[in-house]
């Protein structure tokens, strides 16, 4: 069964190489965009610093009583914190705990011997949230590491954690994967024939893990299809309808930030699309099921009001990441849209 991981050669190399060596670290920082697959390389590193077949071919077996327990979240020597716990879609909720358990918890575990395997490891995820006196707790740890133990940490981007703990970690950057790898992922699934895998894939850019999530709950594609229909409307609409929509978009981002950051980004790659028609690039649009729409739309807008669009889209995306109140960023994207007259398609 080997890695579990998709794509993401050269870091398996590496960690491959550092098994043969026996020179596996006592810290690894893994970094990349949410749904890229960071919690799934970490519980592969887990797997091959326990599994008890690693020989062969210097990877997990995924089969072993170790790899096993470790997969089902079961492994008493493996350990799963969320700093941040709503901060994408790799969490694993049931397993995730707050910061403060951290505090409690990991400086407790983290000095006791492994208890079923070799190796103790805890995997921590969103450390680019952390504040200053949490990233403390940890670089304490990170500084005299015990022996038997591995810590795993998981950043979107390494330049927001403190420059000591990075210091002290071996950096595992993932990149985005192929479209091609993606679409190979979602088929091995079995799903449904008329599952739209390669919409998915497109839509995914490169984060296989979110594809994956996307893929087992049509209920995720079809939200988020229901916000770009209402996004798409409202350009039509007039400011009272365009304000009721900021005000349900701000409740649903208090209840689920995270569906509405990836609302926010389908909607950018929406406008993209409605660009590239726009200038003749058709055959490189990302929504492929909403085809006719973006054409339609792209005879109606100018290009001026398509990157108008695109910027209030990023605006909004860049002062909700920056905690700017939530009611007056939609209601300023609403204020700034451009108005395009009634659409009917
Ligand atoms: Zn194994």
């Amino acid at each position: 069964m080997g890695w579990k991981t998709v794509g993401q050669s050269t870091s398996i190399e590496r960690v491959s190489r550092a098994i043969h060596q026996k020179r596996l670290s006592h810290a690894y920082l893994i970094c990349g965009a949410d749904g890229v697959g960071k919690l799934t390389f970490a519980l592969d590193i887990a797997k091959i610093a326990n599994c008890l077949n690693v020989d062969r071919d210097l990877a997990p077996c995924g089969s072993c009583n170790q790899c096993l327990r470790i997969e089902a979240y079961n492994h008493t020597d493996v350990h799963l914190y969320d700093v941040d716990r709503d901060s994408g879609s790799e969490n694993h909720a049931s397993t995730m705990v707050s910061i403060e358990q951290l505090r409690e918890d990991f400086l407790k575990k983290v000095h006791r011997k492994p208890y079923e395997g070799r190796t103790r490891v805890f995997i921590i995820s969103s450390v680019d949230s952390m504040r200053a006196e949490q990233s403390n707790i940890l670089l304490k740890t990170l500084e005299e590491p015990p022996e038997d133990v591995m810590i795993i940490l998981l950043a979107q981007d390494s330049s927001a954690v403190l420059a000591t703990i990075v210091s002290r970690c071996q950096i595992l950057s993932l990149e985005q994967v192929s479209e091609a790898n993606i679409v190979e992922l979602l088929t091995s699934f079995n799903l449904d024939a008329d599952a739209p895998l390669l919409q998915i894939a497109k839509l995914a850019r490169g984060r296989p893990e979110w594809a994956r999530q996307v893929a087992m709950d049509p209920g995720i594609l079809q939200n988020l299809e229901d916000k770009l229909n209402d996004f798409v409307g409202c350009l039509g609409d007039g400011m009272g309808q365009r304000l009721d929509l900021s005000r349900k978009l701000s409740n649903q981002f208090m209840r689920h930030r995270d569906e509405v950051f990836d609302f926010l980004d389908i909607a950018i790659t929406w406008t993209r699309d409605v660009l590239l028609v726009a200038v003749g690039r058709s055959d490189t649009i990302v929504n492929i099921s909403r085809k006719e729409e973006i054409k339609g739309l792209s005879n109606i807008l100018g290009i001026i009001d398509i990157l108008t669009i695109l910027k209030l889209l990023k605006i909004t995306n860049d002062h909700l990441r920056k905690n700017v109140t939530s009611s007056l960023v939609f209601d300023n994207m609403m204020l700034k849209l451009p108005s395009v007259g009634k659409i009917t398609m």
